[in-house]
């Protein structure tokens, strides 16, 4: 990036206590960690829970930031200090000084689960039309959204940006900053249902599209009535996609999986039809892979592009990642769950596993606040249907993830699990010996808070 700081002086209000030159200093990186700047950088002091970013703005300035954004007045810079109320909003209307001057193609991304799946991928499609910049990582907040916007280079064709909300409001933040020329609303369901307040996951999700550029496109999924109603009454010409079998100009249809990790989807793009394989199995894979093509169509890349572009991709790491372990197959979903995500991971898994036995090393879905005893007994029930011969629990709610399993009628067997070595010892002792030397499947997934990945390592370890 590239801005000159008396323009970003001017855009925070800030132009009657700080005086600097038009073009006589220039910003080209924008950190909020001190370990990163260097010359050129404008440091952006954030007090957070355990670090207060205004106590390392002078180690900043001693690597070269020839600026410094803070909500107090710091004494003794040799650099201009740039004093707003909020310095999160204030790194936000950089971003969005920066994104004005972009003549990138910018897509947002919303939805529960899958935003960074959709992300990683489509930006893989697309990078084969021209240059392309998204988040890294899941860095999808109103800190880590714009701080990666503000890492591009500025001639790029395509940015795609994820936003991830989990308080009321956070969507109009995050929509301001990004002024998408497509909105993407993958799903709904419930997540971070604890900060979201009264109005359901669909309005807020939907708030997305009251921030379209001039000229901007909505692409919403058809497939829940709360979002097409929401989505609707913020936008009068949403364009749906669909991974129901429904007649829409986008949809999909799951075709199978004819080598246990790519499944093969038939989809229609304006109408015709393009086969792609893709690194999904299952029906979450529809939804993906229909939002992706779409799109990328949307954006004038070609069925061939998009199919040859789905050929290559791979998903980010912890999502539905498969291994072997003897005759196991081991799925690490570790990355994330809420409801949506848990629900599909485990029919995916269960299509995986096929008649071997299918065990799954669960951890509580955290932040539903006053759903999560509903949302864990259901998951319990969904559970008890999909029949695994062991459920592991790691977390709360166990309780209401038993119930479900008895209402169901689960035969198997439930056994909540704290340590990584408590858990390889039930396995030891529950795990069926004979399964024909054909193994099984075991699916690890839990809310990142539960670290099912510790679970999995202490599994890797033992012998
Ligand atoms: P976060 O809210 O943490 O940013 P996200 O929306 O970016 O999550 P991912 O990180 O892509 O989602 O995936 C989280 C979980 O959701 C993983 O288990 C992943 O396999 C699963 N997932 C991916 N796509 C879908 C989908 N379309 N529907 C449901 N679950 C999905
Ligand atoms: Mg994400």
């Amino acid at each position: 990036m590239r801005l000159d700081l008396a323009e970003i002086v001017r855009c925070l209000g800030c132009a009657r206590d700080v005086k600097v030159a038009d073009g006589s200093v220039t910003v080209t990186s924008v950190v909020t960690d001190s370990r990163e700047a260097a010359p050129g950088s404008l440091f952006v002091c954030i007090a957070g829970e355990r670090v207060d970013g205004h106590d390392y703005a002078a180690r900043a300035v001693e690597q070269g930031a020839v600026a410094v954004l803070a909500a107090r007045p710091l004494e003794g810079l040799s650099v201009p200090v740039l004093t707003v109320q909020d310095t999160v909003r204030a790194l936000g209307a950089v971003a969005a000084l920066w994104r004005g001057k972009s003549s990138a193609r910018v897509v947002g991304i919303t939805g529960s689960a899958g935003k960074t799946t959709v992300k990683e991928l489509l930006a893989h499609v697309l990078s084969r039309r021209g240059k392309t910049a998204c988040n890294a990582l899941n860095l999808n907040n109103q800190v880590g959204m714009p701080l990666c916007m503000l890492k591009t280079d500025g001639d790029e064709d395509f940015w795609v940006f994820e936003a991830g909300i989990s308080h009321e409001g956070d969507m109009d933040e995050l929509g301001a900053i990004l002024k998408p020329d497509l909105a993407l609303i993958l799903n709904v369901g419930a997540a971070h249902t604890e900060g979201l307040g009264e109005r359901g996951v669909a309005w807020h999700k939907s708030r997305l599209l009251a921030h379209l550029a001039p000229e901007g496109q909505a692409l919403v999924s058809a497939d829940y009535d709360d979002l097409v109603r929401e989505a609707r009454a913020v936008f009068g010409d949403v364009i749906f996609f669909t991974a129901s079998g429904r007649p829409l100009s986008y949809r999909a249809a799951y075709a199978g999986c004819s080598d246990g990790v790519h499944g093969q989807y038939r989809l229609w793009l304006d109408g015709r039809p393009c086969d792609v394989t893709a690194p999904f199995r299952g029906d979450y894979g529809t939804e993906n892979c229909i939002a992706v093509a779409a799109a990328a169509h949307m954006l004038g890349l070609s069925a061939e592009e998009i199919a040859a572009g789905f050929a290559d991709a791979q998903l980010p790491p912890q999502r539905f990642a498969r291994s072997r372990r003897g005759s196991w197959d081991i799925v690490d979903d570790t990355y994330n769950a809420n409801p949506l995500s848990m629900a599909r991971m485990l029919d995916a898994a269960a299509e995986s596993a096929q008649k071997r036995p299918f065990v799954v090393v669960l951890g509580e879905m955290r932040e539903l606040g006053s759903v999560a005893d509903r949302e864990h007994e259901r998951l319990g029930r969904h559970l008890a249907q999909l029949r695994p011969v062991l459920v592991f629990w790691r977390g709360g709610h166990a309780d209401a993830v038993r119930d479900g399993l008895e209402h169901g009628l689960y035969t198997g067997r439930f056994l909540p699990v704290e340590s990584g070595e408590g858990f390889v010892q039930a396995l030891r002792e529950h795990l069926p010996a004979d399964t024909g030397g054909q193994g099984g499947l075991m699916l690890f997934k839990g809310s990142r808070g539960n670290h099912l990945e510790e679970l999995l390592e202490a599994l890797e370890r033992s012998d």
